[in-house]
């Protein structure tokens, strides 16, 4: 509470340098000490929140455990700090205006001017502290999107400066920009990072700590360049290099006193605590030395931005790497498939994902993928749209009815297998209106699934309007299909599997939201298990 430290990570030159992963690499370090951590993201788009946001636009849209939809970088802060998010960790500028219009629609701010300064970059401030006073944090990192510089970080970057006098000793900013690396001349530039901390300062914050993206080693001499141009001192000019996983992050920035500088700033002592990195150490090693390939494939439509799918490659990866095995994660295009060439696509697979989705586009194609996997015994995964997919290639090519789909793709089909929710029914609104978050399931006793997970009860989050018709349960599992998890509160079918196969298992929850370095998703490691042993 009143000893809640606030970290602030901006970012400068240009956008993609990886903030998220920064900012998580610092919760993971403190964290690792013992302290208690959590990361929010303030997104700087008029967008409530990137629910109804196209894939294409931002990459994957992640769901926290209460519901709330939110950026990809939040499933980074779980994957590396281990520990559940919030509503309160996602914020965008729409959500500020919003509230702010709310507050003066009843009256709140008593006939007076609502202006930016102070009322937008009050509910800014407030949304910050809320988190440390809410869940008593030690430590509080907000990663702000976008660029100093941009308009839209404006009222963001004004909050920060704000907090910053407010805070004094508690608040620190850490800024990270990019020192390209010019071939003709051979040289390592750092001009565009003066420019933006001067952007900065000028917004009237001073960076106590610089982080350089690089793709080159930035020797002494620019370190101490940057130092003196930018008021940072020396040992807080950081680099962050290249590396091949993004999970060795944390280690490059340890090693180079990140943490330490972070605590003396903030006034706590560096050497009252150890950094308890054995865990990471272990996985990122096992991740390292793996040499034998799986060879997974994702079908699905958004795979030319490889973000859209973050959570499911992350899942991936982490189960490849309990698994002792490297991933080679193979991506394919759901509109380039068909019956004709499933064979030549998915045969040198040892897995596959069915990935979840929205809408008609690209459906034909996994149908194909599932019915080559189904008839060839390939270990697939399909997930929220992909086991909505599987129940319907299993109506049409088992049970006989070609006209079998999902409402959401052919309201008039009279074999509706997948159905609007009855909930969902006489909803208009599209933000925020699916089911979301969170939802209890409980396995088939002695199912694959219950074995995977050791236990008969467990709880996923969500993010689909359509389900499993309960309509035509019996006529499936007379064929062979198991309803392996089911929600005891709605009977809605959570899983669905083929226990005559491999390894065939569809969810209608997306299982990839809640898989860690340090918990990885016991699913993904029964999938992968089953791929390397095919
Ligand atoms: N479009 C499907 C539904 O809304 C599946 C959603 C998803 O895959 N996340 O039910």
């Amino acid at each position: 509470m009143a000893d809640t430290r606030y970290i602030f990570v901006t970012g400068g030159v240009t956008s993609s340098l990886g903030k998220g992963i920064i900012s998580a690499s610092i919760g993971k370090l403190l964290k690792s000490r013992g302290y208690s951590v959590t990361i929010q993201k303030f997104d700087p788009y008029i967008n409530v929140d990137p629910g109804t946001l196209n894939p294409y636009e931002h990459g994957e849209c992640y769901v926290t455990e209460d519901g709330h939809e939110t950026d990809l970088d939040l499933g980074h802060y779980e994957r590396f700090i281990n520990e559940h998010t919030h509503k309160a960790n996602s914020v965008t500028t729409g959500r500020i205006y919003l509230n702010v219009i709310n507050k003066e629609r009843h009256g709140d701010y008593l006939g007076r001017t609502v202006q930016i300064i102070p009322h937008i970059t009050d509910e800014i401030k407030r949304n910050v502290l809320l988190l440390g006073q809410q869940y008593d944090y030690d430590f509080v990192i907000t990663e702000i999107g976008g660029v100093a510089g941009d308009i839209e970080s404006l009222p963001f970057l004004e909050s920060v400066r704000q907090l910053k006098w407010e805070l004094g000793e508690r608040c620190l900013c850490v800024h990270l920009t990019y020192v390209p690396f010019l071939a003709a001349a051979k040289e390592l530039k750092t001009k565009p990072t003066q420019h933006s901390v001067k952007k900065l300062q000028e917004l009237g914050i001073q960076p106590d700590v610089l982080i350089l993206r690089t793709e080159h080693d930035i020797p002494a001499d620019v370190r101490h360049k940057v130092s003196l141009f930018c008021n940072v001192l020396p040992e807080a000019v950081i680099q962050s290099k290249d590396v091949p996983s993004i999970y060795e992050v944390p280690l490059r920035m340890q090693a180079q006193g990140l943490d330490s500088i972070i605590l003396k700033k903030v006034g706590l002592d560096p050497n009252a605590t150890v950094a308890d990195l054995d865990k990471w150490k272990n996985f990122l090693d096992k991740l390292y030395t793996a040499t034998e390939e799986v060879k997974i494939g994702l079908v699905g439509k958004y795979v030319e931005l490889q973000d859209a799918y973050k959570s499911i490659s992350e899942s991936l990866v982490q189960a490849a790497t309990y698994n002792h095995r490297k991933l080679k994660l193979v991506y394919i295009h759901s509109e380039k498939l068909d019956d004709a060439n499933a064979q030549e696509k998915l045969s040198p697979l040892d897995g596959i994902i069915i990935a979840p989705g929205f809408g008609q586009r690209g459906i034909e194609g996994k149908f194909a993928a599932i019915k080559y996997a189904r008839e060839h015994d390939i270990p697939t995964f399909g997930i929220c749209l992909g086991m909505q997919c599987m129940v319907i290639e299993f109506a049409r090519d088992v049970l006989g009815h070609a006209n079998a789909n999902s409402t959401e793709m052919d309201e008039q089909t009279d074999y509706n297998v997948i159905d609007l929710m009855e909930s969902q029914k006489a909803i208009t609104n599209k933000g925020g209106t699916m089911r979301l978050g969170a939802y209890k399931c409980v396995l088939e006793k002695d199912s694959l699934p219950a074995k995977a997970y050791g236990t008969n009860t467990v709880y996923e989050r969500h993010r689909h309007r359509y389900e499993f018709n309960n309509k035509f349960r019996k006529e499936f599992e007379d064929a062979g299909m198991r309803m392996a998890g089911i929600n005891p509160d709605s009977d809605l079918v959570e899983i669905i599997t083929l226990p005559d196969k491999k390894w065939f298992v569809g969810t209608q929850f997306h299982p990839e939201y809640s898989s860690t370095v340090e918990n990885p998703h016991p699913l993904f490691l029964s999938f992968v298990s089953a791929a390397v042993n095919k």
